[in-house]
């Protein structure tokens, strides 16, 4: 089936983009292209363009410039056809539906991808990179992405892959053939083969942990007693009004999340409810999703009200973040100093004027010195998404098993079961074997047209 779609947003704009592919793209686009040169569509080799006009019953309907590529040097891996007509909503639409009565059909989201994964062009964790390009916001998601399309999460899984190939291989030569004079199935050798495979997956989970921070964001939780300047603090950061602000105590009853892109890194900061013993019931709820928030939070950042010496509030909230990742965070710096500095004893302490906005940039540069301490900067190698996440943790589940019951001496039968499952696992991460229904589910994230 040939299929045709809007490969650019449907908006206005300078330039639209139709994309023709299937064994049936050239003719298609020959019946309702006129070229201004001599050759037609069908002549034309793969990789060139000709510039021409759109024409249908008789109504010229644009001129476009029409680039054809012959299979299998294409995206697809099929002859595809790009028409790059004007920008306009009506006849970038009117030209597809004429492409679609000359015999094409509509594609369905991501199935060009789809294609150039059918036909070998792209791996499974390639193909979902290509999702991940459309949709970076940052800096740090964009270059995961990318890596994943050069295939380093391919690589690294195939290896692993490799790996219990080898131990299958032996044990099958083991237990088909018990019979015949072959060496006694080392089980040492095995051993140590699971135990790397076994490393290196926890590795690629624990990347993956630290890429999805980068990729997804890290959730920061803004918390501190009631009238500290939280809510301020949140508004100057995104540069809006987002929660009410009042100077009464206890005005921001629920949990506002918002996402905050530092360039290099995107924080999802919610603003909580002032923590504080409470017995107004509405705020109780509140201060119970404060402390869930805080429970959740990768990053938290403790207020502190300058101006005020600190509380018994206060110290709650230093003694129940004391274990976490946390900026100490002094606002109202503009304000006579009350409080105790000497009380904090933390790496980060910042001293901000929230009401102004200052303390954006410093804070910025606290986060990624903060991550980059706890070795999350410069390994964006990384899964795109929990597809991939999930399959390395069952093949971590089964490779464990496989060495736990080879070290109990269980029956090579036993332990070649758990390394097939296991092996199962990660060439479904590769999409290298591969149920439809995963194959459908990748390729549903996709928009039209790529
Ligand atoms: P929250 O209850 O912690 O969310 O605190 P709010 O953000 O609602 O702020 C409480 C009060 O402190 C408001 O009247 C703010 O205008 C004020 N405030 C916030 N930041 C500053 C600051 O940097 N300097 C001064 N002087 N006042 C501030």
């Amino acid at each position: 089936m040939t299929i045709a779609a809007i490969s650019t947003p449907a908006a206005v704009g300078g330039i639209s983009l139709i994309r023709i592919s299937g064994s049936e793209a050239i003719e298609i686009a020959e019946k309702i292209f006129r070229p201004f040169g001599k050759k037609p569509v069908s002549e034309m080799p793969g990789h060139t363009c000709a510039y021409g006009r759109i024409v249908a019953q008789g109504e010229v309907l644009d001129d476009v410039l029409l680039t054809v590529f012959r299979a299998p040097k294409s995206y697809t891996g099929e002859d595809t056809v790009e028409i790059s007509c004007h920008g306009g909503l009506y006849v970038t639409r009117r030209i597809l539906r004429e492409i679609i009565s000359a015999g094409a059909v509509p594609a369905g989201p991501g199935e060009f991808t789809k294609r150039a994964f059918l036909n070998g062009k792209l791996t499974l964790t390639q193909a979902e990179a290509v999702a991940d390009i459309i949709s970076a916001e940052g800096k740090a998601s964009l270059a995961s992405a990318n890596l994943m399309r050069e295939g380093a999460v391919y690589r690294r899984a195939s290896e692993i892959s490799k790996k219990l190939v080898n131990v299958l291989s032996a044990l099958a030569a083991w237990t088909d053939y018990p019979d015949e004079d072959l060496p006694e199935a080392d089980p040492s050798g095995m051993l140590s083969v699971l135990d790397d495979a076994e490393s290196a997956l926890e590795k690629l989970i624990r990347d993956y942990d630290a890429g999805i921070l980068f990729r997804d964001g890290i959730s920061c939780a803004i918390v501190g007693r009631p009238n500290v300047g939280k809510s301020t603090l949140m508004n100057s950061l995104l540069g809006f009004e987002r929660s009410i602000v009042t100077s009464h105590a206890g005005t921001t009853r629920d949990v506002v999340e918002e996402r905050l892109n530092l360039g290099d890194v995107i924080l999802k900061i919610s603003d909580t409810a002032g923590i504080r013993e409470t017995e107004d019931e509405v705020e109780k709820i509140g201060v119970e999703l404060a402390n869930r928030a805080i429970e959740r939070a990768e990053l938290i950042l403790a207020v502190f009200d300058g101006s005020e010496p600190l509380n018994g509030d206060d110290e709650k909230i230093l003694e129940r973040t004391k274990e976490r990742r946390r900026i100490i965070i002094i606002n109202k710096n503009d304000l006579p100093q009350k409080i105790d500095k000497s009380y904090f004893n933390d790496e980060f302490i910042l001293e901000v004027e929230a009401k102004s906005g200052s303390g954006v940039e410093a804070l910025r540069e606290a986060v990624l010195k903060m991550f980059a301490l706890d070795g999350y900067i410069g390994s964006p190698e990384v899964f795109a998404n929990e597809r991939q996440k999930l399959c390395c943790d069952t093949a971590l589940k089964y490779v464990t098993e496989a060495r736990k019951a080879l070290q109990a001496g269980e029956t090579l039968d036993a332990v070649t079961v758990l390394c097939e499952a296991a092996a199962g696992a990660l060439l479904e991460l590769t999409g290298e074997r591969v149920t439809d229904a995963v194959v459908e589910d990748v390729f549903r994230r996709f928009c039209v047209g790529k």
